[in-house]
């Protein structure tokens, strides 16, 4: 069941920088602002080592600020509208009818580690970048940090009150709840933020070759597929959640000593497990199998949950080869930043390490290929735990 696409992985994530007219690297458009972040660009030659003397990856990673007569004003029209404001639960009726910021992770878990309200987070558009055009990250405010305009007020604080009000005690409805909430935000940016991708779109195909779109239009398809394959995740959970399912999800948890130093939510299909083996080809159509990648913390230790379907071998694969890891608080930073976009970094530590090492996770975030290595920061100290 393979399309034209074959050979193009499928999407974790929604392009970001937006490319567009990519048929020649030295005409790459790149538009866009930072309520777009996060979103990001995936193409097929990403995935190899970084290699700062690679112009294809150079370029991916810059924003060509030095014509910004290229961006589009279409695009910009579209970002000025704003992203949609949808419950995700909506179908259930009872919404109140106002959409909040909802946070992909608690607010009141890192606040306290935040620097004058501030936290470090990569921000494409908004971000530095430095003489080699990578992206450094900056301090962004904790009330604009992780958050998606995916629930209403009702839902959010109902829906996830056993996770934002009670302390982390490893139950089946608490993992259930972690992994809904980063399938939440994954299917909100799928289903809902890449609509002002594809609006901004037909506007362009009045003003471009379809040859200059090729790349935007392949992303905007590979997303459409995931979106509809999420869909029907999407009311699985809902049943799930409705009948109070729990156990339909598993969750491997290791818990530390130490506040973590990176937080993060995702939900995605791994392609690499932590060895950095290839475990799942993503770059079929057929679909993938899809887990959650969450650090949070609880009294200021740190919580590392992977979950998944029940009984999902994925999954099960996957924490294997994490419980093998001799550095495990390591190789969750490594797979971090080589792998998401969707995370944040506490001051004390980033300030912290030397330029050099900063230098060395710049390039991973820029490189986005796992596995690389990446210095041995700190250690939360991580022990598995059962319920
Ligand atoms: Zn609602």
């Amino acid at each position: 069941m393979l399309s034209f696409f074959d050979g193009l992985p499928r999407f974790i994530y929604i392009p970001q920088p937006l490319l567009l007219g990519c048929n020649n690297e030295s005409e790459i458009l790149v538009v866009g602002d930072s309520t777009v972040s996060r979103i990001r660009n995936e193409l097929k030659n990403l995935d190899e080592p970084f290699n700062p003397h690679l112009r294809h990856q150079r370029l991916l990673g810059g924003i060509k600020r030095d014509k910004p007569e290229n961006a589009l004003p279409s695009i910009y029209q579209e970002l000025r509208k704003g992203f949609a404001e949808i419950c995700l639960f909506e179908d259930t009726g009872q919404c109140d009818g106002k959409i909040i910021r909802a946070h992909s992770l608690q607010k009141r878990i890192f606040k306290d580690h935040a620097k004058n309200g501030h936290v470090y987070q990569f921000e494409p558009f908004t971000g530095r970048h430095d003489a080699d055009r990578n992206l450094w990250p900056d301090l962004i405010g904790i009330n604009e940090a992780t958050t998606f305009l995916g629930f209403c007020k009702r839902h959010d604080s109902q829906i996830f009150s056993s996770i934002e009000d009670l302390p982390f005690q490893n139950t089946p409805e608490q993992k259930f709840l972690y992994h809904y909430r980063a399938f939440a935000q994954m299917y909100y940016d799928k289903a809902y933020k890449f609509k002002i991708i594809e609006s901004a779109f037909s506007n362009l195909a009045k003003k471009f070759s379809p040859q200059e779109l090729n790349s935007l239009a392949k992303q905007i398809y590979l997303n459409k597929h995931d979106a509809n394959e999420l869909k029907l995740q999407k009311s699985r959970f809902n049943d799930q959640l409705q009948n109070k399912d729990w156990s339909a999800v598993e969750g491997h948890v290791f818990v530390g000593e130490n506040m973590p130093d990176i937080l993060t939510t995702n939900f995605f299909a791994p392609r690499k497990n932590f060895h950095g083996q290839i475990f799942q080809d993503t770059k079929l159509l057929s679909p993938l199998k899809w887990v959650s990648f969450t650090v949070t913390a609880a009294d200021d230790r740190a919580i590392f949950l992977l979950c998944g379907d029940r009984g999902c071998p994925f999954l099960r694969e996957f924490a294997t080869s994490f419980r093998e890891m001799p550095l495990q608080t390591t190789a969750v930073i490594t797979y971090v930043l080589c792998t998401f976009e969707n995370f944040i970094m506490l001051p004390r530590w980033w300030e912290s390490l030397p330029k050099n090492t900063q230098k060395k996770f710049v390039n991973a975030f820029q490189g986005r290929f796992y596995r690389r290595e990446l210095p041995n920061t700190c250690d939360w100290k991580l022990k598995e735990i059962f319920s």
